[in-house]
């Protein structure tokens, strides 16, 4: 007899994942995690499929054996996860033939084309184009009727709730691959921002995973606060956490709602304090007003400033970012960054197109090499040298003392902040400290180290994964090969021509050009946003 069960469909959806350190090795300290595998599972009819969801980021590569199980294997993940997008499909493939492979996300939307001779369904749009596919592959039954997150399945939410509030952004840096993509900023309604905070059930941590929590609208954002303080208030989570854009911080009040609804800290992209730099990248919110100002009246109101910063070696020299360095471990108004990272040419971005006008993309770069650790661009200084200071930023290599120092002073500083934040602050600098020697111990102790990283992507090993952990059909070989970016000369690899190669000089799209036109025109930054015009 055959039991409703044994006609379920097996479902897996995976975040596809290289570590920063090229090394296979979970990434569990990280706070923000993967979300589009709990989403994803939500759009499957949970009486008729079976759905199991996987975060290689939290767990590490996953184990060939376990792609054997599903009818529908769905993956997701960064732009550089592309060649392990095709990894895994291979693996699906070589023991399931009639796996049906879907994949999505900012690599997919970068090379629709390339990658249709890849996956069953390589999907463009939102996280919500998968109910067509369901529909498409296996029947209009098979979908969900509420598309609600699957928080359930997540093992990787033991340390916080992941929920978005908002989506896409309403600015438009060179560098960035959501402004490139130039989809509409929305916000999401209260309704569905009370159910996902209440389906996660209770956390001491809420994060808000929107890439611009704020917005373009301060009235929308105090109806969000106030949402979040009615839901703090009757305890359904602990205290938040969220990136906004600096201009959040213009206005005072914004600050005091955030604090009032149970924020315990924000991240903001600062990138760099360099104003033309800032310009350059067409980062125009951040030049409006004195960053530092804006750092203050956050860590005053008794809110936590976290932020990342942009070391430019291709338009600044190794002596004036070290520099950059020193001046922040002279400033104990400030914390230390959260992270350092190079500029990457994220294909379809502004700046991407910038650097393959003007040759600065280092030959035989690949794809998987468009992360934030590894220079792909031609640098001002000696390239040894800036891969030195690649280097160093990943251990604090030559700078721990000082940053010790610079962090008792912080906290010496800002004793208004309370004991979540300053044990975060400490937690940020010792896990940037530890960063390499954990991952190189594990990694050591699993059989998989390589040897040291050159930082350069034209001379980087590729990480362990590329070579395959099971025997492969011959026509599943090809998968394993990097994809590349440029070839010997440094050119865009003609395989991608058809994808990026067109777009080259191509005008942007109206609403892109009209969205840059605005930023650009307006040094003063009041008329840019009309909900600023009160700050
Ligand atoms: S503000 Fe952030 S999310 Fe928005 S375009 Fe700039 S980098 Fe991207």
């Amino acid at each position: 007899m055959v039991t409703g069960r044994q006609n379920q469909k097996r479902i897996l959806a995976v975040n596809c994942y290289f570590d920063d350190t090229r090394l296979p090795v979970p990434r569990r300290g990280k706070l923000l995690q993967a979300t589009a595998p709990i989403y994803l599972a939500g759009a499957f009819a949970p009486q008729l499929c079976e759905v199991r969801i996987y975060n290689e980021q939290y767990d590490g590569p996953i184990s060939p054996d376990t792609l054997a199980w599903p009818d529908m294997l769905v993956l997701s993940g960064l732009t550089n996860s592309f060649d392990r997008m095709l990894h895994l499909t291979a693996y699906a493939r070589t023991q399931n033939p009639r796996v049906v492979v879907v994949a999505g996300g900012p690599a997919i939307r970068a090379l629709p084309l390339y990658s249709r001779q890849f996956f069953d369904y390589a999907c463009e749009g939102d996280v919500e184009e998968i109910q067509d596919v369901i529909r498409d592959a296996l029947g209009q039954q098979f979908v969900s009727e509420t598309m609600a997150p699957r928080f359930e399945l997540a093992n990787w939410l033991n340390n916080g709730a992941l929920v978005e509030t908002t989506r896409n952004c309403n600015f438009r840096c060179s560098f960035c691959t959501i402004a490139a993509e130039n989809r509409p900023y929305s916000t999401y309604s209260s309704d569905s921002v009370r159910r996902d905070i209440l389906a996660a059930g209770y956390k001491r941590l809420l994060v808000l995973t929107d890439n611009n929590m704020y917005g373009n609208c301060a009235a929308s954002f105090a109806r969000r606060a106030a949402l979040l303080r009615e839901l703090h208030e009757q305890k359904s989570f602990g205290r938040w956490g969220a990136c906004v854009t600096s201009d959040f911080f213009l206005n005072s009040l914004n600050i005091e709602l955030a604090r009032q609804s149970g924020c315990v800290a924000l991240f903001s992209g600062v990138e760099s304090f360099d104003q033309a730099w800032l310009r350059s990248m067409n980062k125009m919110q951040n030049t409006v007003a004195d960053q530092t100002a804006g750092i203050n009246k956050c860590l005053s109101a008794g809110l936590l400033f976290l932020y990342g910063l942009m070391f430019d070696t291709t338009r600044r020299t190794v002596a004036d970012l070290r520099r950059e360095l020193d001046v922040i471990l002279h400033d104990s108004d400030i914390p230390f960054p959260t992270f350092f990272a190079v500029p990457v040419p994220f294909p379809r971005t502004k700046f991407f197109y910038k650097c393959l006008e003007e040759s600065l993309i280092l030959p035989n770069t690949r794809w998987r090499d468009l992360d934030s650790t590894t220079i792909s661009l031609r640098t001002l200084s000696p390239l040894s040298e800036a891969a030195g200071l690649v280097r160093d930023l990943q251990s604090l290599h030559g700078y721990r003392i000082a940053i010790l120092r610079h962090t008792m002073r912080f906290l010496r500083t800002h004793r208004n902040l309370n004991g979540l934040q300053h044990a975060i602050v400490l937690k940020n600098v010792w896990q940037q400290m530890n960063y390499e020697l954990r991952s190189t111990a594990a990694a050591c102790l699993r059989g998989a180290w390589r040897g040291s990283r050159t930082h350069v992507s034209s001379t980087e090993k590729l990480d362990a994964v590329y070579r395959p952990a099971i025997h492969l059909e011959a026509e599943y070989e090809s998968y394993f090969r990097p994809t590349r970016l440029t070839d010997a000369t440094g050119s865009l690899a003609e395989e991608l021509l058809p994808d990026l190669g067109t777009t080259l000089n191509a005008p942007l799209s109206k609403a892109a050009r009209a969205a840059e036109a605005v930023i650009e025109e307006d040094e003063s930054g009041r008329a840019l946003w009309p909900c600023l015009q009160n700050a």
